[in-house]
């Protein structure tokens, strides 16, 4: 049984009943996403402080706020109830009082792409589809072929051409079928227009990182935002810096913090501030010359070490926008070297080693320092959200190689001098 009223899409109005599985909103040329909506009265019945404490910080902790009927159909690799890590170096280094970082590289495939595909996987499953599709440029395809190889599904990715080697390696080792398309240029993504061509033309299920694709995935960024209020002991970070790509990751989180607040179980909502790469940074546009949120100009020339931010057009950017706008946050954009500092300065002072896209939030919180525009006495949050081995080639590029000795003091000596 759920919780689920019914499904709305906020552009054109037009409502579903859960039961009839919408994927796209079917108005004409719409093309947006379909939200769904909780009867937060009955809700209120079951969440609760003391219930929730009771079971393990995980994903499915939080069933009866997400759109699945029956427990039975969860397909689940232990994703969630990731550390929520107190800052002590890092914090020290910037002058913070209270930083924390959610360290989601811990995840089964070592990127919180696994809280929405472990949701748009079990859903599949809950309307017997087999053959599930993504577009996404790595770790969202790594997410899906990784719970379809779980639940013995076929697997369809198509990925952009200048997606790193290791990550297509995962996606071929987990039995997807890969498949690489040339030219991410002017708002125009080829994975996309595939993926969307195929699944009408093959009836497969997209299943990608993107609310218009499919609803259901898009709900599972949200209990991230649950966690860290418990992992706050009931509380909410006055501010949270995350990176923004196609929008989900700060959307869904936004009504991870807003749910809570409307169950009466933290009484305030972070302000979100939305990251992304310069190279792509439609979004940061959008919020600085007040578009409509459900036509944001896409960016013409995606390129960034960020390589999981290059979606030239923010998928749920009305969403991330809204979001932004109604937590009274703000948006900005970093550069590939301020990016590549705050992955050194995270994976130094902190032992953790994410990936340049996993970072960028922390790029945008240093920028904010330094411009005066973040009180460092705030309580701050930030977010790895994918693993440091995922790229390993941006950081290869960036280091020497030690040389080789012999077992010798002097050769130690000369040996260390070279990497001051
Ligand atoms: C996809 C991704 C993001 C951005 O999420 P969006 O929902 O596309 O905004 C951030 N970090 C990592 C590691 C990602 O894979």
């Amino acid at each position: 049984m759920s919780f689920v009223t019914h499904l709305q899409c906020p552009k054109c109005g037009v409502k579903y009943e859960l039961a009839a599985n919408p994927i796209f909103c079917e108005t004409d040329g719409c093309e947006a996403r379909i939200d769904v909506h909780y009867d937060y009265t009955r809700l209120k019945e079951v969440i609760s402080k003391k219930v929730l404490k009771k079971r393990p910080l995980s994903v499915w902790s939080y069933f009866e706020l997400l759109p699945i009927n029956d427990r039975s159909n969860i397909i689940t690799l232990g994703e969630g109830g990731t550390p929520l890590l107190r800052s002590q170096r890092l914090a020290e280094h910037l002058g913070l009082r209270e930083l924390y970082i959610k360290d989601e590289t811990r995840n089964p495939t070592w990127s919180f792409k696994d809280r929405p595909i472990t949701v748009g996987v079990s859903k599949a499953k809950e309307h017997r589809a087999t053959t599930l599709a993504s577009a996404s440029s790595g770790n969202a395809a790594a997410a899906l072929a990784a719970y379809c190889a779980r639940a013995g599904f076929s697997c369809y990715c198509f990925v952009p051409d200048s997606a790193p080697m290791g990550k297509i390696a995962q996606l071929l080792l987990y039995g997807a079928k890969v498949v690489r398309l040339r030219g991410l240029h002017k708002g125009d993504d080829p994975t996309v227009k595939l993926l969307r061509e195929a699944c009408k033309s093959y009836g497969w299920t997209p299943c990608p990182s993107f609310g218009p694709f499919n609803p259901y995935q898009a709900e599972g960024p949200k209990t991230l935002a649950y966690e860290i209020i418990e992992q706050l002991n009931w509380n909410v970070p006055d501010v949270a810096y995350v990176q923004v790509g196609a929008g989900g990751l700060l959307g869904g989180q936004w009504r991870g913090f807003t749910d809570f607040n409307t169950l009466g179980l933290v009484e305030k909502c972070p302000r979100m501030l939305a990251v992304q790469a310069a190279g792509c940074a439609p979004l940061v546009q959008a919020f600085h010359t007040d578009q409509d949120p459900f036509k944001i100009i896409p960016c013409d020339s995606p390129h960034s070490v960020a390589e999981g931010l290059c979606d030239p057009l923010p998928w749920d950017g009305d969403l991330a926008l809204g979001a932004v706008r109604e937590s009274k946050g703000s948006a900005i954009a970093v550069d590939d070297d301020a990016i590549l500092h705050a992955q050194k300065l995270l994976a130094k002072y902190e032992g953790i080693f994410a990936e340049p896209t996993g970072v960028t939030g922390l790029a945008g919180l240093i920028d904010q320092l330094e411009s005066g525009a973040q009180d460092p006495s705030e309580v701050i949050l930030i977010e790895a959200t994918g693993g440091g081995l995922k790229d390993q080639d941006v950081v290869i590029q960036r280091v020497t190689m030690p040389p080789v000795i012999d077992p010798d003091l002097q050769q130690l000596q000369n040996a260390l001098k070279l990497q001051n």
